[in-house]
C-alpha cells in the first residue's frame, strides 16, 4: 500500500521537476530579451499577479506555501541574470553624479565608434556621444554619416551597454532615428531655432525622451533658459542644459576657441532645477585645457560633463584639437 502511494508521489515530483525545468528554459528566453532590450530584470508587479492568481485558483493550498514556493522559483530564474545585468535603465544612469557623456565629435566609421565605445565603457561611461548630422560652418566640410552613422553609434553603444547621445538638425532626422538616439541633442547653433524647439518638444512629449540643449554661443543666460522653456512647454519635462562656451572679445587674440562660461553654472543653478552639464571641449577648443576646465566645472556644481574623446585625437575628422584620448578621460574620471 505504502509503496503504491510512494510511486505516485515519485511520479508527481518528477512531473513538477520537469515542469520547473521547462519554466526555467522559458524564463531564460525572457531574461535574454530583457537584457538585449535594456528592460529591467525585476518586475514585482508581474510576480505578485502570478502569486495572487495561483492563490485564487488553488483554494485548498495554503497561500503562504504558494508564496514561499513561487518566490523561490522567481529568485532562481533571476539569480544569474541579475549579475549579468551590468547596466540599468536610462533613468537610473541619469541620476548618477557627475553625469558623464563622452565620445567623438563625429561618428567616422563603424570601427572608429566601436573602438571608442569599447575604451570608454571600460572607464565606466554610460553615455556615448557622436555627431551624425553635423552643423558645419562650410557646406563642403564633412557633414556626418547621417542615418548610417546613427546605426553605428547605436550598435557600438548597445554592445557596450551604453546609451546614445546625438544631435539632430531637423524634425525628419529625429523621426527617422528616434529609436536609436536615447538623448536628443540640440546644438548651440540651433538654440534659437524656435520652430525646431517646438517640434522636438512636441515629438518628445509623447515619450518624455531626454533633450540635451546646448547654449547658443551668443545667447544670454536668460535666453538659454527661455529656449529650454519651449521644450518644457511643449510637454516634455526632461531637458538637460549644457554650457559650451560663448563668444566674447577674448576670441580676438586668445587661443581659446570660446570663453568657458563657468559662471553660468552658478547662475543656472539659481534660476532653474534642470540638470546642468558643462562641455570643456568646445568651450576651450584645446585638449590641453580640458582637464582643468572639467575640474573647475564640477567644483562649481555642474551635474556633469560632455567631453569629446577620440582613440586617435590627431586624426579626428572634426574638432581634432579639442579631442582627448580615452586615457586622459580616465584621468579626469
Ligand atoms: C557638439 O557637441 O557636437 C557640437 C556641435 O557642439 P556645439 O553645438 O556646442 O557647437
Ligand atoms: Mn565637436
Amino acid at each position: 500500500m505504502l509503496e503504491k502511494y510512494r510511486k505516485y508521489i515519485d511520479k508527481i515530483d518528477n512531473d513538477i521537476a520537469n515542469l520547473l525545468n521547462k519554466r526555467k528554459e522559458l524564463t531564460q528566453q525572457i531574461m535574454d530579451y530583457k537584457l538585449n532590450n535594456l528592460l529591467p530584470i525585476n518586475n514585482i508587479n508581474r510576480e505578485n499577479e502570478i502569486i495572487n492568481q495561483l492563490i485564487n485558483n488553488f483554494h485548498n493550498l495554503n497561500p503562504s506555501l504558494i508564496k514561499k514556493i513561487f518566490n523561490a522559483i522567481f529568485n532562481d530564474s533571476k539569480s544569474e541574470n541579475v549579475l549579468k545585468e551590468s547596466f540599468q535603465t536610462i533613468n537610473e544612469y541619469l541620476t548618477i553624479r557627475p553625469l558623464i557623456i563622452a565620445g567623438p565629435c563625429t561618428v567616422e566609421s563603424k570601427l572608429q565608434i566601436n573602438n571608442i565605445a569599447n575604451d570608454i565603457a571600460q572607464i565606466g561611461i554610460k553615455f556615448l556621444r557622436g555627431g551624425c548630422f553635423k552643423p558645419r560652418t562650410c557646406a563642403n566640410s564633412f557633414q556626418g554619416l547621417e542615418d548610417e552613422g546613427v546605426h553605428f553609434l547605436y550598435d557600438a553603444a548597445r554592445k557596450n551597454k551604453m546609451y546614445t547621445v546625438s544631435e539632430i538638425l531637423d524634425l525628419q532626422q529625429y523621426i527617422r532615428n528616434e529609436e536609436y538616439i536615447d538623448i536628443i541633442q540640440i546644438g548651440s547653433r540651433n538654440m534659437t531655432s524656435y520652430g525646431l524647439l517646438k517640434s522636438i518638444g512636441k515629438a518628445t512629449a509623447k515619450t518624455n525622451k531626454y533633450v540635451l540643449l546646448k547654449r547658443g554661443m551668443s545667447a544670454t543666460i536668460n535666453e538659454f533658459i527661455a529656449a529650454a522653456d519651449y521644450i518644457l512647454q511643449a510637454g516634455n519635462p526632461n531637458v538637460i542644459l549644457c554650457l559650451r562656451g560663448i563668444r566674447t572679445f577674448e576670441q580676438i587674440d586668445s587661443t581659446f576657441r570660446f570663453t568657458p562660461d563657468l559662471s553660468g553654472i552658478l547662475e543656472l543653478k539659481e534660476k532653474t532645477k534642470l540638470p546642468i552639464l558643462f562641455d570643456p571641449s568646445h568651450s576651450t577648443g584645446s585638449n590641453k585645457y580640458v582637464k582643468s576646465i572639467s575640474k573647475a566645472a564640477l567644483e562649481l556644481g555642474a551635474d556633469g560633463l560632455m567631453l569629446e574623446v577620440h582613440n586617435s585625437p590627431q586624426d579626428a575628422i572634426v574638432d581634432s584639437n579639442q579631442a582627448i584620448h580615452p586615457t586622459e578621460l580616465k584621468e579626469i574620471v
